[in-house]
């Protein structure tokens, strides 16, 4: 945690849920207590095809959503894209950005990335940009350079009208059961907040720092008491309600 800082429980849905099938999302809407929802955001990350019916679903809730990509433009030629335009037409407040199955899957670039968070910042929306290293850079000890070199081509100077999180995601404990150490997150978390104040001043004391990789309702409360950690990007354990807000009661 970072005093002064209001965690954000983000969820990843992946290429998971129907239209036809909402009941998890409606159970977290009707769940997750306002006295809960003083003290933290939470946010879904849906495929673009879920993104109208839950913006309806949701709207008068403290349950924001969001997708888990978009295209640098707002509009134009590129057959299949979605613009940040069209995820906040549906209610979307927030994009992933650089998640590690999008930069191997469609082998995008930091730099794309930088361009797609920029975008979403210009609407005035929250972008999370992803970071992290494979397990061959944690065992060769390159885990804090290639941090370092993600944050400096994926962050933009400025947030513009929106929000910059970053989410520290280890792609080896992603979908894996496994994390890393309290002392590893810590590491890498303290070192994240301090590139960012050197790099941005005082406004990088104000971005939140998630952590990502197999967080559970069961080891939640340690790893959203580190330092640093100001919430937790969730993928398999946010698509069922039980288990996403169990994460949250790390808060109360
Ligand atoms: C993710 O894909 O962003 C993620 C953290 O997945 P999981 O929680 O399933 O490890």
């Amino acid at each position: 945690m970072t005093p002064g800082i209001k965690p954000l429980v983000a969820g990843n849905w992946k290429m998971n849920g129907l239209n036809s099938a909402t009941g998890e999302l409606e159970k977290m809407r009707d769940q997750f207590k306002s006295t809960l929802s003083a003290k933290i955001d939470l946010l879904v990350c849906l495929p673009f095809t879920m993104l109208a019916k839950a913006g309806d679903l949701t709207s008068r809730s403290p349950v924001k959503i969001g997708a888990q990509d978009c295209h640098s433009e707002i509009k134009g030629a590129h057959t299949g894209d979605i613009s940040i335009e069209m995820i906040a037409d549906c209610g979307g407040e927030a994009v992933i950005v650089g998640h590690s199955e999008r930069r191997t899957d469609h082998a995008e670039t930091s730099t794309q990335v930088l361009q797609k968070a920029q975008s979403v910042l210009h609407w005035g929306h929250m972008a999370i940009i992803c970071i992290g290293e494979s397990e061959a850079q944690r065992k060769q000890g390159d885990t804090l350079d290639v941090l370092k070199k993600q944050m400096s081509e994926s962050i933009p100077d400025s947030a513009d009208n929106g929000e910059i999180v970053i989410a520290y995601e280890p792609i080896w404990a992603i979908g894996t059961g496994l994390t890393p150490t309290v002392g590893d997150i810590e590491e890498a978390h303290r070192f994240m907040r301090s590139y960012l104040v050197e790099r941005l001043g005082d406004k990088g004391n104000a971005i939140r720092l998630l952590y990502g990789g197999s967080v559970k309702p069961s080891n939640a409360a340690e790893l959203m008491a580190i330092d640093n950690v100001d919430g937790a990007l969730v993928g398999g354990a946010s698509l069922k309600a039980d288990d996403f807000l169990g994460i949250c009661a790390a808060y109360e």
